[in-house]
């Protein structure tokens, strides 16, 4: 009897907006210490660094906390990173 070889469709991620993407990716660089200097907001072109940029930190548990990076100018969202806290 032939093995019928059934192959799996791939899952897509869903997609997000490209500019918000490389943005997420150097926000998880500059976390790790890669990632130096400034760059542009995809959305208003405002010259950013990691200092002038604005976090906001919010607890959604007791035990993990997220950062929300977003612009100065334009507060479009630029990316988060999440950690667990030990009590
Ligand atoms: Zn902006």
């Amino acid at each position: 009897m032939p093995r019928a070889k059934k192959k799996k469709p791939a899952k897509k991620k869903p997609e997000r907006s490209s500019a918000v993407q490389r943005i997420a990716v150097r926000v998880r660089a500059r976390l790790h210490g890669e990632e130096r200097g400034g760059f542009v907001c995809p959305f208003c072109r405002t010259e950013l660094s990691w200092e002038s940029v604005k976090t906001s930190e919010i607890e959604v548990t007791i035990y993990v906390r997220e950062k929300i990076y977003y612009c100065p100018s334009c507060r479009a969202f630029l990316g988060v990173s999440s950690w667990h806290t030990e009590g």
